[in-house]
């Protein structure tokens, strides 16, 4: 099968990442890869020049004895050698050198056409809107160029638009084929053997704006930017004590302002679905504004999506925000539009890694499509890769634009994932100073503390969870250091303004320490007893859930363990069992991407040479695993798999091949992704010195170890969110079983084991389960969970490197 791949629509980060995936997967699975450059106008335009220069390097070449790419993979080795690697780099694809693409605009490429791509913002292949494409002569054109290059199977990334015009193509395909062959431009035979068009749609845009998937792709990087301009502003604005009003995209969606409100910690946002419920939101927003001024902010932060309505459907629009704040309140108020500046940049992580795997799925779905399926839209629903009839898609989206203009806000509301209206009334909770007080007898006195190393989002979490305290009439006690801090009496309670800039600071404003309760059960229990501690939440990895394991079986000796405990993990191993994903593991991830980027950078530059990256985790191989497929690291080894003799001597086989098989004067620089504890024996520095060795004058190599440099300065918003999102379900864990056991008897309550808790995410949703259950599900001498979701994602990422043999998906 020919597969064609293009962009359309305006860009969004993450485009790159999907042409790579589809051009990869397609050529691994047997397939010819094409790219079709400026979205449909080029295919409407098609090729008009023959290929330039000889695009099969067919000189005789060498490989390795034993080669582990083997004849056997015919096809791929063609495909490498295939192009010339540098192809549209420049976006132009004028290199010189390489094939031309004046007059060219379906191109094949070949598998190593598309290397390292992704950590390349916006889309190589370029995009454009055509109008010629929206007439029945310009599709009839399109078809024609297709069928002309032998092409009947397209991706197409983009938004709705694009997704639409994809559906309208392949419903029309039939007539097209017919017109073509009455015209005489197709001969009959052609017409036969392309009679169907095959299509699969993903979701490229920042807005997030598509139903029935729960992400779309370029929107978590358009939140980093828009985060990252926060917390620039938020110095500044609290320097002068002004008041920011930040104008961000989202014409029918209100998401990146939503998410950026609450990663941001922003004062209010106005978002479509959901606009201010009083007539007068001018009122409402002042209000509110003027409380936080009472208390002693000094900044004010207010998000306005582009499409931002009053109730009766009213444009909001930053200027006059910026006006009723400076007149009503008298603040010194600025406007700052981030418009495209949202769009561009490096993909962060989660726009690596989703669309490679929806890159992936997309190939699947093409392989698999007969003339009677419908076209697809490749979505990701509750972290799992989902197929779904594209149309459908298109319109459950319009339908949220229709119930808007009915002024039906629920309904708008209720046709979003369940996530962004939690996350709306999250963000309520923790920014406004609103008061819900629990009756008196009800409240309590909760203990905050964070265990172990740090990881981004703890201090977000415990600013949701002060600020949840606060509003409902709770005290919020830190416990400074973890049990050590506890015995010291190191603690003190919290207040809402002092929480107020914790959501952007990485490490642990609480502090943190490894010490387990278990050094002095009694003493830390009579601690809990003289502070009469009402719930505690731990925010932290293992060791968090190995106290609150030690915790609960300290209920038989001691009352004052007799309350409700929830563990909230937080660790960049992402090593805590059953969940998939902890704090900080986002935040982990994109430090490593950032760490890489760079160092194959430099590995590039020089002569062909292997970098071999050392990362943190413990004895759980999350990071390396992910992080592999989010740099497009060659090999990765792990804690859970080992190292040994064999596996090396297979590794050094594969990485002689892939130079050999190298376009000629190009160097390249690879990646060899380990985790610090994969092997006592091959320990980071023999695997350099032992591949520099090998590699001859094939290839030179190097170590770089992160080492802590992967907990991340600044968390990501994705950590941030996360955070509020778990912490409130927390505390209001803390509070219903708080209620459970004052119907108890005040002298002897008894807690039941379901109230010692960890909160764990599983596809998305909120789980809680008791802490003794969670023991089977984990590998305590190893300190990780069994069977993580993440396990085949090393099969992939090293298949994605060129080694299809691992997993047979030749
Ligand atoms: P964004 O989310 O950035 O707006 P989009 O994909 O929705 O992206 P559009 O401009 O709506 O962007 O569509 C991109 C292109 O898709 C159009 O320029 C046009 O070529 C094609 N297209 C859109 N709708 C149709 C349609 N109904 N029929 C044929 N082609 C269409």
């Amino acid at each position: 099968m020919k597969i064609a791949v293009l962009t359309s629509g305006g860009d969004s980060a993450g485009m790159n990442a999907v042409v790579r995936a589809v051009v990869k997967v397609g050529i691994l699975k047997g397939c010819e890869a094409w790219v079709v450059r400026e979205g449909y106008e080029g295919l409407v335009r098609g090729n008009t020049e023959a290929l330039s220069e000889q695009a099969i390097d067919d000189e005789p070449i060498n490989l390795p004895d034993n080669a582990s790419t083997d004849g056997s993979n015919f096809n791929l080795i063609h495909n490498l050698r295939f192009g010339d690697g540098d192809l549209l780099k420049d976006g132009t694809g004028d290199h010189p050198g390489t094939r031309s693409l004046k007059g060219r605009y379906i191109v094949r490429v070949g598998f190593d056409d598309v290397r390292g791509w992704f950590a390349e913002g916006g889309t190589l292949i370029g995009t454009a809107r055509s109008k010629t494409f929206r007439t029945a002569e310009g599709r009839l054109q399109a078809a024609y160029n297709m069928i002309k290059e032998g092409i009947d199977a397209l991706v197409v990334c983009g938004g709705d638009g694009s997704l639409t015009g994809a559906d309208v193509f392949r419903a029309e395909w039939p007539k097209l084929i017919e017109s073509l062959q009455s015209e005489g431009r197709i001969t009959a035979e052609k017409a036969k053997l392309h009679a169907h068009l095959r299509i699969v749609g993903l979701v490229g845009s920042i807005d997030n704006d598509m139903s029935m998937t729960d992400l779309t792709i370029g929107a978590p990087t358009a939140l980093h930017r828009i985060c990252e301009a926060i917390d620039n502003i938020n110095s500044t604005a609290s320097s002068h004590s002004r008041a920011f009003v930040l104008e961000v995209m989202g014409r029918h969606c209100g998401w990146l302002a939503l998410l950026a409100g609450v990663s941001g910690g922003a004062d209010f946002i106005f978002i479509p679905e959901r606009p201010p419920t009083s007539e007068s939101w001018e009122d409402e927003m002042c209000d509110c504004i003027h409380r936080h001024r009472e208390v002693g902010k000094r900044k004010t932060i207010v998000i306005v999506s582009e499409g931002a309505i009053d109730r009766n459907l009213n444009p909001i629009k930053a200027d006059h925000v910026k006006d009723v704040l400076t007149e009503r309140l008298g603040l010194d108020t600025r406007v700052t539009t981030l418009g495209h500046t949202q769009r561009g940049g490096r993909p962060c992580a989660y726009d690596r890694v989703l669309p490679t795997l929806q890159g992936m799925e997309a190939v699947e779905a093409l392989l698999e499509a007969t003339p009677t399926s419908p076209s697809y839209m490749i979505g990701i629903r509750e972290n799992k890769i989902t197929r779904v009839p594209l149309m459908e898609a298109v319109e459950m989206t319009r339908a949220v634009s229709s119930a808007i203009e009915a002024k039906d806000f629920e309904k708008a509301m209720s046709f979003r994932d369940p996530e962004f209206k939690e996350s709306f009334e999250g963000f309520l909770k923790i920014s406004t100073l609103d008061h819900e007080k629990v009756p008196e007898e009800q409240r309590m006195r909760i203990a905050i503390m964070h265990m172990g190393a740090p990881a981004g989002g703890m201090n977000a979490a415990t600013r949701a969870a002060v600020r949840y305290c606060i509003r409902h009439g709770h005290t919020p006690i830190a416990v400074h250091n973890g049990f050590r801090g506890l015995l010291d009496d190191e603690i003190h309670e919290l207040s809402w303004l002092g929480v107020d800039s914790w959501t952007a600071r990485g490490g642990s404003e609480l502090g943190t320490n490894r010490m387990l309760p278990s050094v002095d059960l009694g003493a830390i229990a009579s601690k809990f007893q003289e502070h009469q501690f009402h719930g505690l939440l731990m925010i932290g990895g293992f060791e968090a859930f190995s106290s609150l394991l030690i915790l609960e079986e300290g209920r038989k000796h001691y009352p004052a363990f007799h309350i409700p405990m929830v563990h909230l993990p937080a660790t960049i191993s992402n090593n805590v069992p059953m969940t998939e994903w902890s704090l900080g593991s986002d935040t982990s991830l994109n430090a490593l991407v950032d760490a890489c980027d760079a160092i194959k950078q430099s590995a590039s530059a020089s002569r062909n040479r292997v970098f071999v990256v050392e990362t943190q985790g413990g004895k759980c191989g999350y990071i390396a695993t992910v992080g592999a497929l989010a740099t497009g690291a060659s090999l990765v080894y792990t804690p859970e798999q080992g190292i040994d003799l064999d596996t090396l001597r297979r590794d050094v086989r594969f990485l002689k091949t892939r130079y050999t098989l190298d376009a000629k004067g190009r160097s390249e620089g690879r990646l060899v992704i380990k985790n610090e504890v994969a092997s006592q024996v091959y320990t980071t520095d023999v695997m350099q010195k032992m591949l520099k060795e090998e590699g001859g004058t094939l290839f030179d190599a190097r170590s770089a170890s992160l080492g802590h440099t992967l907990q991340g300065g600044v968390p990501s918003p994705m950590d941030r969110a996360r955070a509020v999102r778990l912490s409130i379900k927390c505390m209001a864990f803390l509070e219903r079983e708080h209620i459970k056991l004052l119907k108890q008897p005040s002298k002897a309550r008894h807690a039941t084991p379901d109230s010692a808790a960890v909160i764990i995410i599983q596809s998305s949703s909120l789980k809680w389960v008791p802490v003794q259950e969670m023991v089977a599900h984990a590998d305590m001498k190893n300190r990780r969970g069994n069977n993580p979701w993440w396990a085949g994602i090393k099969e992939l990422a090293e298949t994605l490197a060129g080694r299809p043999q691992l997993i047979g998906l030749h």
